[in-house]
């Protein structure tokens, strides 16, 4: 059957619990980032923080890097200190308490009954904004992961019925992205705060979901009890380091982004990006010559190396949905139908009704192709992935023509980008992660999933930097939109074409790996 215990539609019973609690959570984390840059780059005297494009763009950058970032650590907490599954529900609280920490001074305002001064308000909006997202990466860090590796464990070993299992998952991710956006936003039109504090009450109803519900995970993701005294100690001291070093650091930030210590958000984005480049360059530098791998094992290390490269730029164009597209939709879109205008928010629920409607349509189009002995190999369909990107980003630049022109576009354009935006990702996504499994050498099994995260995570930070300039947030900033959007045509479909060109020389290296 492929797993143990109690059956639900042919899958294990935990499967539906763990559905619930990433539909959830996918619903916080989604309805609150179609708020986030709007919430940001909105005038103070509408409510909002008032923050520049440039630096709203590398907050944004910055945090939903961090929810990528913190996967690492994440996984590492839970497999010696919490277990998966408690490591769920303590990133499911933190998350909750980070969005309702900024929907805070929204409640404040109501009591006082709106009589605090914009401005108070906005340097109140200031410091809880900045604690919330804190929360918000610190405990993504802890869920995401680690959510995704339990039900991994669901099922045996090899069982074919595990892909399918993470596709119904993957489902549950997109119905939370889809509703959410939706949900969030018509609360934010009545007030920010209130969209803040509906996505944390999405996280709260996932998280009773869970409680009431994970008996069914059958002991699945629990850590297994210490051997002896001293490590029973040595987990207690490793806890209490733990928890005081997320505080610090916690703090720290905070002191940072709220102003007390000066920084730049900008400049900070700029230096991290060129870090984790870095970091993630001398990883792989240091495992293909001092990892004590034999010469198959060191070629197939040098593919994932590769691949995470065109995988980054894929993302720094896919998750410009949340930044540069959404202040798009907000600028230079015409939302206005039947008397009504459209929250902007709404156009971010598009990515995830796509994967919906198409994920079935390309699952069974690789099965078609499987049989006829055309299913292109994954670095081919890594191409397909930047080239539809490219194709999404062209539908941008003919939208950024009329917004250069001085009339407003028609939402048709952001649909059709998002919509061959998607078609990318069901080519790119699911692909990369599973061949990154399968040419991970298996001692560096673990850190090979989290270079993948790390280039999601480089990604996202790259596509807020992107939308602190190619924003039109300025008149002269408008007209140099087409031509922006262009250059990440060029570059989109280039990257893709090369990939195709080398594509025969890398599945050499991959040896048996298809
Ligand atoms: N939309 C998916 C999720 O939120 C994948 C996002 C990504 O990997 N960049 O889980």
């Amino acid at each position: 059957r492929g797993f143990d215990g109690p059956s639900m539609f042919g899958h294990p019973r935990g499967l539906m619990t763990l559905f619930f609690t990433e539909m959830w959570e996918r619903f916080s984390y989604y309805g609150m980032r179609a708020l986030l840059i709007l919430f940001m780059t909105t005038a103070v005297i509408d409510g909002g923080l008032g923050f520049d494009d440039k630096t709203s763009g590398a907050i944004y950058g910055l945090y939903t890097m961090g929810v990528y970032l913190l996967a690492l650590p994440g996984g590492w907490l839970a497999d010696r200190l919490f277990g998966l599954k408690k490591s769920v529900w303590y990133g499911g609280i933190i998350i909750a308490l980070g969005h309702f920490t900024m929907g805070l001074p929204g409640i404040l305002a109501m009591l006082e009954g709106g009589h605090v001064a914009k401005d108070t308000l906005s340097s109140l909006d200031t410091t809880s904004f900045f604690l919330g997202l804190i929360l918000i990466v610190v405990g993504t860090g802890l869920l995401k992961p680690n959510i995704s590796s339990i039900v991994g464990q669901l099922y045996h070993e090899g069982s074919s019925k595990r892909d399918a299992g993470f596709s119904i998952f993957y489902m549950g991710i997109n119905i939370g992205g889809f509703i959410a956006p939706i949900i969030c936003s018509t609360f934010a039109e009545i007030d920010w705060h209130l969209g803040f504090g509906v996505a944390g009450f999405g996280m709260v109803l996932g998280l009773i979901q869970y409680r009431l519900t994970s008996g069914t995970l059958k002991g699945k993701g629990e850590l297994t009890d210490p051997a002896s005294e001293v490590e029973v100690a040595h987990r207690r001291r490793l806890r209490m380091f733990t928890f005081l070093t997320i505080i610090v650091i916690s703090l720290v930030v905070f002191l940072m982004f709220q102003g007390t210590i000066a920084i730049n958000a900008a400049a900070i984005a700029d230096a991290s990006y060129k870090v984790i480049a870095l970091v993630a360059a001398g990883f792989f530098i240091y495992v293909i010559l001092f990892g004590g791998l034999d010469k198959e094992e060191k070629k197939k290390v040098g593919v994932i190396a590769i691949l995470l490269c065109f995988g980054a730029l894929f993302w720094s164009g896919f998750e410009q949905a949340g930044s540069t597209l959404n202040l798009f939709a907000e600028r230079f879109t015409n939302r206005h139908v039947f008397g009504w205008e459209i929250p902007t928010g709404y156009f971010q629920s598009a990515n995830s009704m796509f994967i919906i409607i198409f994920a079935p349509v390309f699952a069974a189009l690789w099965v078609w192709l499987a049989k006829r002995h055309l299913e292109p190999s994954s670095p081919i369909k890594f191409a397909f992935g930047l080239i539809l990107l490219g194709i999404g980003f062209l539908v941008m630049y003919f939208a950024a023509k009329v917004a250069a022109a001085g009339s407003l576009a028609a939402p048709t354009w952001l649909m059709f980008t998002y919509l061959f935006h998607t078609f990318g990702e069901l080519s790119l996504s699911p692909v990369g992660l599973s061949l990154t499994t399968k040419l991970a050498p298996k001692k560096f099994q673990g850190q090979m999933m989290g270079m993948w995260f790390l280039s999601v995570a480089l990604g996202n930070l790259v596509a807020g930097i992107i939308a602190g300039e190619a924003s039109g947030g300025s008149k002269e900033a408008v007209a140099e939109m087409p031509d922006q959007y262009m250059l990440i045509v060029m570059i989109s479909i280039g990257a893709g074409i090369v990939l195709m060109l080398i594509t025969k020389p890398i599945r050499k290296l991959m040896g048996n790996v298809r």
